[in-house]
């Protein structure tokens, strides 16, 4: 066992972290193990988790049923290829994933994560166009605001502004991107906005392959969240235009936002949809893209019939097992929700709602807002990372801060005790960043 000076000492040596230089600067609190929604830190120390580990952990950590599935998994293999070869935890989620999916999403491709995904929706929308004998449409439009990953087509439709487009330009695709949708769950639709989506997506339609957003909530690309409305401004602008539309719910997925997908605030089905996060409960890199049955008969009528595309880790039967543990913990199979899901989600939201209420009042403070079980406290300028850190760890309480947002969203077993903790110091991390520096 490496002590816990030792760990940081290699970790500063050799480690990259997200977003990060190397060597780092600041150094990262060093976690032994979790469980429910806490992490026990070197020491001994415990956070309550108000991250799920990025909207991955929505059961929290080493939940019996999830440990069971894979230990049982394990037993039998933890990997085999996919080329050739198939097995009833692939093949169970992917038929669940399609049930479950909005309307008309029947087939399903798996990969190693949410990025991927993204990258093969997008291979998708192309490939089928050239099939179809369309090869001019191969660009993609989106509005600003979104975060679709960090490999290079996603980064080419992450916000112009927040993303690394100034580093990356001249390397990146240039995409087409409208303005900013709306604030506001509730707000109802803009019609000028409307009108100027749709106008913008007809007048390039030639050369569009698809759009593609983050339906209802975009994550991290400014924790925004607009009117489902816009999702149905999309679909008759998309299918009036002959584009495809693909929904990224890789961070909305399962749950998060009230819904099971987003895409069902506005009763919308799209053509591609990217799942990854929450599909296997956090414990293991997975992700899908789902798409119709017009799409994959577009691809596989094509001059080359098939989807080129084949991770090495494609369909890993250990992760598919959890997947499959944890979507029937979702709905119900364990006993872990015996209101439902959505009841602990509206109750995480309620709490959220009243929790991050005192914020609001605070100098420093542009804005808080609240959807399903995700907390958002806005700030006027960027969060000093390092004192929104320490004063939440202060509270007992781990979140991450990024740009101008200290956020929350809690695994959905979080007790109402805990939720009060974890907004506390949300509030307190809001208020150490609104003292005079
Ligand atoms: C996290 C995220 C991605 C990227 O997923 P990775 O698994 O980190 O590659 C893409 N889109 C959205 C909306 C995300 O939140």
């Amino acid at each position: 066992m490496l002590t816990s000076a030792k760990i940081t000492e290699l970790d500063r040596r050799r480690v990259w972290h997200p977003y990060a230089p190397m060597p780092g600067s600041v150094p990262p609190l060093v976690v032994e193990s979790a469980s429910g929604v806490r992490l026990r830190l070197a020491g001994g120390a415990e956070l309550v988790d108000g991250m799920s580990s990025w909207w991955a952990a929505i059961h929290g950590y080493a939940h019996p049923a999830l440990d069971a599935a894979a230990r049982e998994q394990l037993g039998r293999m933890s990997h085999v290829m996919f080329g050739g070869l198939t097995h009833e935890p692939a093949v169970l989620l992917c038929d669940r994933l399609a049930a479950l999916a909005p309307d008309g999403l029947g087939h399903v491709f798996l990969c190693d994560s949410g990025s991927v995904s993204v990258e093969v929706a997008v291979k998708m929308c192309l490939q089928y166009w050239r099939s179809r004998g369309r090869p001019a449409k191969q660009r993609l439009l989106t509005w600003r605001g979104g975060y679709h990953g960090d490999t290079f087509m996603a980064m080419s439709v992450c916000d112009p502004d927040g993303g690394m487009h100034r580093m990356w330009d001249g390397v990146l695709p240039r995409q087409v991107f409208a303005g900013l949708p709306p604030g506001g769950f509730g707000a109802g639709v803009d019609p000028a906005y409307a009108a100027a989506l749709t106008r913008l997506i007809a007048s390039h339609a030639a050369e569009l392959a698809a759009v593609i957003v983050e339906p209802v909530v975009q994550g991290a690309g400014g924790m925004r969240f607009h009117d489902p409305g816009y999702l149905r401004v999309l679909r008759e602008a998309c299918t009036g235009s002959g584009v495809l539309l693909i929904f990224d719910e890789i961070a909305t997925g399962f749950g998060r936002s009230g819904s099971l997908f987003a895409a069902g605030h506005g009763g919308v089905s799209p053509d591609v949809m990217c799942v990854g996060k929450a599909l296997t409960g956090g414990y293991l890199s997975l992700a899908a893209a789902l798409c119709t049955a017009e799409v994959a008969a577009g691809i596989s009528e094509g001059e080359l019939p098939v989807l080129a595309h084949g991770p090495t880790f494609m369909g890993n039967p250990l992760a598919c097992a959890v997947a499959n543990a944890s979507l029937d913990v979702l709905l119900g199979g364990d006993g872990t929700y015996p209101r439902g899901w959505r009841a602990e989600v509206l109750r995480i939201e309620a709490a959220l709602r009243s929790g991050l209420a005192p914020a609001a009042g605070l100098p420093g403070v542009a804005d808080v807002r609240v959807l399903g079980a995700v907390g958002v406290v806005q700030l006027e300028r960027e969060v000093d990372v390092a004192a929104a850190t320490a004063a939440a760890v202060a509270e007992g309480v781990w979140l991450r801060p990024f740009r101008d947002l200290i956020y929350t969203m809690p695994p959905y077993v979080t007790g109402d005790d805990d939720l009060a903790r974890v907004c506390a110091a949300a509030v307190a991390a809001a208020r150490q960043n609104g003292q005079p520096s």
